[in-house]
């Protein structure tokens, strides 16, 4: 079952492309310099950076270099609440840095850009899913990480693509029927799976959105020893020729401990760094995205986690700006649905 009337704002998407090209380009020897600069202002302030795989090289790089951490939303939220810095910054989009706020309220969180959204997070805002809840109040209400304070604030659970799947099965095993938001493509296949009856809101990620399925076939006929490793807010279609469907951290484990020499990959393309680090000697591709080339919006490179760049997040670190609030009422009730997916993280495969 699909939502009755979600309805879906329209928002402007930027284009990955003209983001990168209006970003300042450095020789080697001023990226050094920057990176140095950034390295003592991180040291002087007690910050430590925290980047998604999605950023650009360069950030995960100065991550690695610097004591910080590289992942997906939620494992950099519990490494920034464990890490003793008083600071935390968050290279990502914005959601990314309110979870780390949720759960780490006692430091100080800035991100390089606040201009970062997430498709989404947009496609989702509080004002229309909050009747949408209120409408359905014998469904558990179970969002994806990629929402606001104010969504994760107003649902049950919050789960991210890792572990979507055990959660929402172990919730039909009871009995309970769930408002799953706000990806479409993920509450599809989740809904498939598990066969739990779901009212799914219909957003999705215009960067995995993008995949194309025809390419995508033409692709893997030309290398059949390929594995295909997909993200599951991919289409459909795109799913069903996955050989293995994970989140972030479960696509980069695939890639190390399959025996395939190389591997499609339907995600960000950012990733390949830490995948190339964690499987040196083996092959990745991209999978086709729609209007390869001139036309396609992301070309697999979310416009949003291309707006991160030394340059801004240098500026942060100067300025002290792009801090991070939430109301405390509304952190503290998304903080009680986040906790309760760790909870379940935590028993998951105890009897
Ligand atoms: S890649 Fe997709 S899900 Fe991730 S931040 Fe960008 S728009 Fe959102």
């Amino acid at each position: 079952m699909t939502a009755t009337s979600p309805i879906i704002p329209t928002f402007k998407t930027p284009v990955t492309a003209q983001i990168e090209s209006l970003r300042p380009h450095y020789s080697a020897d001023e990226k050094e310099a920057l990176k140095n600069e950034i390295k003592k202002l991180l040291k002087e302030q007690d910050a430590v950076l925290v980047a998604h795989y999605y950023v650009d090289q360069d950030l995960q790089e100065l991550a690695e270099e610097t004591g910080g951490y590289i992942s997906d939303s939620l494992d950099m939220a519990k490494f920034g609440n464990q890490h003793p810095a008083k600071t935390l910054i968050v290279a990502g989009v914005r959601f990314m840095g309110e979870t780390a706020k949720i759960l780490t309220p006692e430091k100080r969180v800035l991100m390089p850009t606040l201009d970062a959204e997430c498709s989404l997070d947009l496609s989702c805002p509080i004002e229309e899913f909050s009747p949408f809840c209120d409408a359905h109040p014998d469904h558990t209400v179970v969002v994806y990480a990629n929402t606001s304070a104010d969504v994760k604030a107003r649902a049950d659970y919050v789960v991210t693509s890792g572990i979507a799947l055990d959660l929402v099965s172990w919730l039909g095993k009871q009995g309970k029927k769930v408002l799953w938001a706000p990806d479409k493509h993920l509450g599809n296949y989740i809904q498939k799976v598990s066969g739990v009856e779901m009212l799914r809101w219909q957003g999705a990620c215009i960067v995995h959105d993008e995949f194309k399925t025809r390419s995508l076939g033409e692709l893997i006929e030309k290398h059949p020893e390929a594995g295909v490793l997909v993200h599951p807010e991919s289409p459909d279609e795109i799913i069903a020729l996955a050989d293995v469907v994970g989140s972030t951290t479960q696509i980069i484990n695939a890639a190390k401990d399959l025996p395939n020499q190389e591997f499609i990959v339907a995600t960000d393309k950012a990733i390949f760094y830490k995948m190339k680090q964690a499987a040196p000697n083996k092959k990745f591709i991209a999978a086709p995205t729609h209007g390869e080339g001139a036309t396609c919006t992301s070309c697999a490179h979310c416009p949003w986690m291309a707006m991160n760049g030394l340059h801004n997040l240098l500026e942060v670190l100067k300025t002290g700006k792009n801090e991070i609030f939430v109301d405390e009422k509304v952190r503290l009730k998304a903080f009680q649905s986040t906790q309760r997916m760790l909870d379940f993280a935590n028993n998951l495969g105890k009897p």
